[in-house]
């Protein structure tokens, strides 16, 4: 079997220690993978003057694929994210995001098989910030007011959000597309276009143009803040849920929520050349260092990472060792134990340990 060259990005606080369960997982299901291990983040500022430097970038460029730890983001520091930063340098354009019960998880639902899929280059989350009180910003809140737009208070800061129709058709032709292939029936266009007529609304308007293409899937849309209540209340009515960029980072994390939590939701980035794959959740400094954080979350990302490098076996098998250990329900970490301070849990390496037992 051709080896495959995989750019690994262990990630800071709990990401190199989900990571290395993860690289320890994938490389137990027996496919071929040399691992180029790269830091990025805050971690590597002093070294590099970049958080994201070049040549990481450039190893995923050259080898089509990665798998990334999670990377912290000061808030409200003036540091943008790296995350969204490799997002657009790699023009990743959908972040895929399923939410599926495994049994044997604690929740207050069962049965729930939702994917979220999420615009990932504009909105809200473009990077197009004017920090408050600087010149460029006061210019800009002229510039709006003459143009006819509404009176923006002096001592503002401003994000701009940005819809286009050629992203918007991009992202609902994948979303359309990967519902086919996976089996699904119905699309579900999240949005607020009853209030933000020209962003939203738009957004409202192509996916029901897109819609007219894929005559075979369902298609329906809600308003976001009903979105939320219904998938709260009936999570049994939704299948594939294609939401802007804002949006599908909350309601993502909502269905974390319904199908176990943060430490078992997966996600993928994909782009027309480049796919990224890392779990939902993100760096957890509280637990940095102490072998407890959740890896499930990181080796469902390396599942949906061998089913798009066309290993699917692998992907299946691996998947299936993870769910065992989870209807098991001995080798979990201590946010799967019915008590947060159960001292049967188990740490983040013990996991990996029980699944590559379960892979056999
Ligand atoms: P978080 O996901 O790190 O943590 C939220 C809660 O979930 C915490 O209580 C945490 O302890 C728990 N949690 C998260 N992952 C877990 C796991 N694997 N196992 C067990 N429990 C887990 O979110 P946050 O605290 O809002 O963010 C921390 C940092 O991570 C921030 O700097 C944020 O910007 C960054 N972040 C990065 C990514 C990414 O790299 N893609 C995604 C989200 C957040």
């Amino acid at each position: 079997m051709a080896q495959q060259t995989i750019t690994l990005i262990p990630g800071d606080g709990v990401g190199p220690e989900v990571s290395e369960a993860a690289r320890r997982v994938i490389d137990a299901t027996g496919v071929a993978i040399d691992w180029e291990v790269h830091d990025a983040g805050l971690g590597v500022m002093d070294q590099y003057g970049d958080p994201l430097p070049a040549h990481v970038l450039e190893s995923i460029r050259r080898n089509k694929v990665a798998i990334k730890g999670p990377l912290t983001t000061p808030i409200g520091k003036g540091i943008r994210s790296v995350n969204v930063a490799l997002r657009r340098e790699l023009d990743l354009f959908v972040l895929i995001r399923p939410c599926k019960s495994y049994p044997g998880v604690r929740s207050r639902y069962e049965n729930v098989d939702l994917v979220v899929i999420r615009e990932n280059t504009e909105d809200l989350y473009a990077g197009i910030e004017f920090a408050e009180g600087e010149p460029g910003t006061l210019e800009l809140i002229d510039d709006i007011e003459r143009l006819g737009g509404r009176k923006i208070r002096a001592d503002s800061g401003i994000s701009i959000k940005p819809a286009s129709i050629s992203a918007t058709q991009r992202v609902f032709r994948y979303g359309f597309q990967w519902a086919i292939d996976n089996g699904r029936r119905k699309v579900t266009a999240v949005h607020k276009a009853n209030i933000m007529k020209y962003t939203e609304g738009l957004w409202l308007r192509v996916a029901e143009q897109v819609s007219h293409e894929f005559p075979q899937i369902e298609f329906e849309d809600r308003i976001v803040d009903n979105m939320a209540m219904q998938l709260v209340q009936r999570p049994e009515l939704y299948d594939v849920m294609v939401m802007p960029n804002l949006f599908g980072d909350i309601l993502s994390d909502l269905c974390a929520g319904l199908t176990g939590g943060l430490g078992l939701a997966p996600g993928a980035n994909i782009g027309e050349e480049v796919a990224v794959f890392e779990a939902t959740h993100g760096s957890a400094p509280k637990y940095a260092g102490q072998n407890k954080a959740n890896p499930m979350a990181m080796m469902l990302s390396g599942v949906l990472m061998l089913r798009h490098i066309g290993e699917e076996a692998a992907g299946d098998r691996l998947e299936q060792a993870v769910a065992a250990v989870i209807a098991e329900g001995r080798s979990v970490t201590y946010d799967m134990k019915p008590e947060r301070d159960d001292p049967s849990a188990v740490g983040t390496s013990q996991v990996a340990d029980a699944v590559i037992a379960a892979l056999g």
